[in-house]
Parts: structure tokens; C-alpha cells; sequence
């Protein structure tokens, strides 16, 4: 008896957990060669400043250009590269690539932008503090242990001015360890970059430690913003972390902007920056400098 419902349960899950295993697999083999065979592209989303009406940035977001499944989304294939530990390579060529645009964009007369990259939690060093005795107080078998040191070379190999490059980290990654990302953050802002709290609003801020916290803005998730047309809860959401963020001394950015109604609160509310479709989708390097240009600019 016990051995015919093994043998049920054994023919129901294997197919499906072999098939999935199966794509897993090729999909992970498909992501070690991505690197290498120059498969990833960075597009551009502008960051627009709500008094001037001017772009005084953009967002870099990954993309996957696979021969195989065409272009793949990042919520298809970041978790799987942070699951793997692949995000470190990967995220280190998204600060290079960054860089290297801003350098190229300068030199072709786009001056006064500033690049906005995506860190995920994986690339936080194990541990940047240290006891008395100079000593990490611990070591998780994961992160980037030399990222300081990565963004230093790339800012110098690319001349980019002091803060020109901008980091992203989610609320629920800064909170996650706070202690840590506190000497984290401190390193890399004495590198000249702007630090922005992505996401805001949906993970679990400690007030205490988003005081301590060495950050320049927090982005107000498009989740609040989407309904700000109509939803009363949302309008005050989005007013009480615009209100948060000015009395902390931040900037504040709404993203996911979609309509004219949306961004007319946001200014009324006195929100900085704006960024989402109303504007721009994200685009490739080229596009978004003849979108520049065309901008009054
Ligand atoms: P995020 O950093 O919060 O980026 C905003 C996402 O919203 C982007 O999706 C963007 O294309 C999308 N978006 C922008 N404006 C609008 C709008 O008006 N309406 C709507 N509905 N969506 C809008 P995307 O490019 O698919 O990226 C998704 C997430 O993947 C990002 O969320 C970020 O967490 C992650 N990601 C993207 N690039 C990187 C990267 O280079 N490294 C890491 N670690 N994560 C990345
Ligand atoms: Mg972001
Ligand atoms: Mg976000
Ligand atoms: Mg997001």
C-alpha cells in the first residue's frame, strides 16, 4: 500500500520536477555564456527634474538579448543570477557598461547626466565591519568582498565626474543588515556617488536606522503611484514619504509614472524627480541621446 502511493506520488512529481529542473538547468547554462557572448545591453530611462522640466539623469535597467528566447526580462532572470551567485559578474558589468556610456555620452556633448545602476543585495560585501582587532566580524559565503575597489577603478578608467554614478539599492537590502550597509554606503559615498533607496515603501523601514543611513533620495515604488489619480490612501502615502524624505533632507523620486494626473499631484506635492513611461520608456544608449537632444535641452 505505502509502496503504490510512493510509486503515485514518484509519478506525479518526477515529470514535472524533471522538466523543471531540465529548463533550470539550460536556462543557468544559457546565463554563464550571456556575459561572454555580450548578450546583455543596459537601456536608459530618463530621471526628470518636476520644477526645470530637464533630465538630470537616467536609470540603467539590464536587459537579456538571448538568441534563443529573445528579450528576456530582469524579473525572469535577476532572481536566478542572484540565486547563483552570477549577479556578481553580471553586476560588475553593469557598473563598467554604465561608466563607459557617460564617458561616451560627455564626450558627444551630453554633459550634466548622471547614471542610476541597480545593485542587488548579493553584490553588499559579506561584511564590512570589523571588530577591534581589524577583523570582519563575518563571513556569508556570498557578495562582492572587493566592490569598493571595483567602482573605484571605473570610475577613474572612465573619468566620471563625482557624483555622476548612482547606486540603487532596495529598502528591504539596506534594512536587511543595516549595520553593514551603513560602513558599505559610507565607502562608497566617499567614492563621490549619490545613494537611492529603490522600491520605497514596500519593505520595512527602521526610522532609527534610515536616519543613520548615508543615503541622497528615496524612490517612491510605482506601486503607490499608479493609483494616484484616484486612490485617497495612495495620495497619502505618497505625500506622508515625500514629507519623510524632505525632513530627513533627501530627494525624493516618484516612479512608474504613467499620466498627467499622476505627475500633476506629484507636483503639486512637491515631489523632485519623476520617472516612467509619461516621459520615456527605457531605451538603448542611442535613442536615448537623439531623445536628449530633441528634449529642450
Ligand atoms: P526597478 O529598479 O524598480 O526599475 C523600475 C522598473 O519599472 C523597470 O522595469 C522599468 O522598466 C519599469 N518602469 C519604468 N517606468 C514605468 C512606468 O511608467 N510604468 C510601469 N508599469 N513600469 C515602469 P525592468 O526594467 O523590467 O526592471 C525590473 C527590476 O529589475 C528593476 O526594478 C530592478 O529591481 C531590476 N533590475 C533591472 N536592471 C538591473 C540591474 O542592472 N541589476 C540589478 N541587480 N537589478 C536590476
Ligand atoms: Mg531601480
Ligand atoms: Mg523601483
Ligand atoms: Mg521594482
Amino acid at each position: 500500500h505505502a509502496k503504490a502511493a510512493g510509486r503515485n506520488a514518484y509519478r506525479f512529481f518526477t515529470p514535472k520536477m524533471n522538466q523543471w529542473a531540465q529548463e533550470r538547468r539550460e536556462l543557468e547554462a544559457a546565463l554563464r555564456q550571456a556575459v561572454e557572448r555580450e548578450q546583455f545591453v543596459l537601456h536608459y530611462q530618463p530621471q526628470v527634474d518636476l520644477r526645470s522640466g530637464r533630465w538630470t539623469g537616467v536609470e540603467a535597467l539590464l536587459r537579456w538579448q538571448c538568441p534563443d528566447r529573445g528579450e528576456v526580462e530582469p524579473a525572469d532572470f535577476i532572481p536566478v543570477l542572484e540565486q547563483t551567485g552570477q549577479i556578481v559578474a553580471v553586476g560588475r558589468w553593469v557598473i563598467a557598461q554604465a561608466c563607459r556610456q557617460l564617458q561616451r555620452w560627455r564626450r558627444a556633448g551630453i554633459e550634466g547626466l548622471s547614471v542610476s545602476v541597480n545593485m542587488s543585495g548579493r553584490q553588499v560585501p559579506p561584511d564590512a565591519r570589523r571588530d577591534a582587532e581589524g577583523f570582519p566580524t563575518g563571513l556569508p559565503s556570498w557578495g562582492d568582498s572587493e566592490i569598493c575597489e571595483y567602482v573605484e577603478r571605473c570610475l577613474r578608467d572612465f573619468q566620471v565626474e563625482r557624483g555622476a554614478l548612482k547606486l540603487e539599492l532596495t529598502e528591504t537590502t539596506l534594512m536587511s543588515d543595516a549595520e553593514n550597509t551603513i560602513v558599505l554606503l559610507a565607502r562608497l559615498k566617499a567614492l563621490g556617488l549619490k545613494i537611492l533607496v529603490d522600491d520605497f515603501g514596500t519593505g520595512y523601514s527602521s526610522l532609527a536606522y534610515l536616519k543613520r543611513l548615508p543615503i541622497d533620495a528615496l524612490k517612491i515604488d510605482q506601486a503607490f503611484v499608479r493609483d494616484l489619480g484616484h486612490d485617497e490612501e495612495d495620495r497619502e502615502i505618497t505625500r506622508a514619504i515625500i514629507r519623510l524624505a524632505h525632513s530627513l533632507g533627501l530627494r525624493v523620486i516618484a516612479e512608474g509614472v504613467e499620466d498627467r494626473q499622476q505627475l500633476q499631484f506629484l507636483k503639486d506635492e512637491a515631489c523632485d524627480l519623476a520617472q516612467g513611461f509619461y516621459f520615456s520608456v527605457p531605451v538603448p544608449a542611442d535613442t536615448l541621446a537623439q531623445l536628449y537632444h530633441s528634449s529642450r535641452h
